[in-house]
């Protein structure tokens, strides 16, 4: 399985670096993990989105979800583009802003589909688990799991609970959010972590490779990572836009 970083930033966009969106494909399927603001043109150019197979949507902030209403207008207007009908995925929560937000007939482009935390969910040759995270209100982490039974967790925003330790147990790559290098006074807990945070949560869990991601500018996810090392043992990966990693290389070195 291939993970492509397509947007990094943590909450909005700056310089150069896009709101939340992840690119997973293996031989067969491929599939999007969320779609912030500015991410849409950085994903066509990786892949045609006619291509996509699904697409999660893991809460309700526009840094998750803003540039769906692009990917929306590109697939209903674009010669050819329509090829398959996309798998939408996102719990309640969602689905009730993307209506209010963006008053477009999302069922004519897209399958949607309400997922909950403790479900499952086949695309093709991929299968996705959803729990639920410590964020705001219907907010959902995922695992997806890769033809070749590789496995990326993804934390979407949430503070560390004991029940996405269990979840995110023994997984190959977690993908995790860091949106601050240190708590801001006046959040004494909850709904996100700091990099030594989110590094706890990867020893504990046991993933054998962590992604530092959704870190908010300035802070910056090299700075994020570097944190990140001092508490897990394992590979810490700082998350850049465009990045690409193969899992499946990584497997098999011998592999050309
Ligand atoms: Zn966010
Ligand atoms: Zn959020």
């Amino acid at each position: 399985m291939r993970l492509t970083i397509i947007g990094s930033a943590g909450s909005y966009g700056s310089a150069g670096i896009s709101c939340s969106c992840y690119l997973l494909q293996d031989r067969s399927t491929s599939i999007v993990l969320d779609i912030g603001n500015g991410s849409f043109s950085l994903l066509a150019g990786r892949i045609e989105p006619g291509e996509i197979d699904a697409l999660f949507i893991s809460h309700r902030h526009h840094d998750h979800l803003a540039d769906l209403i692009s990917f929306y207008h590109y697939l209903l207007f674009v010669p050819g583009a329509r090829r398959k009908r996309p798998l939408l995925l996102a719990s309640r929560e969602p689905f009730d802003a993307l209506a209010l937000i963006f008053a477009v007939d999302l069922a004519g482009i897209f399958e949607l589909k309400i997922v909950a935390g403790g479900e499952s969910v086949v695309v093709g040759s991929m299968r996705m688990e959803f729990a639920v995270a410590d964020h705001i209100e219907g907010t959902l982490a995922t695992k997806v799991i890769g033809d070749a039974a590789q496995i990326i967790g993804y934390s979407a925003d949430t503070a560390v609970t004991p029940s996405l330790v269990s979840f995110f147990a023994g997984v190959d790559l977690l993908l995790g959010e860091s949106t601050w290098l240190e708590r801001p006074g006046g959040i004494s807990g909850g709904l996100h972590m700091t990099a030594e945070e989110l590094a706890g949560m990867a020893r504990a869990a046991g993933v054998r490779e962590l992604v530092v991601t959704h870190v908010a500018f300035p802070a910056t996810a090299s700075a994020a990572a570097e944190l990140a090392r001092a508490t897990f043992d394992g590979r810490v990966i700082a998350a850049e836009d465009g990045l690409v990693i193969d899992l499946e290389a990584r497997a098999n070195p011998d592999l050309p």
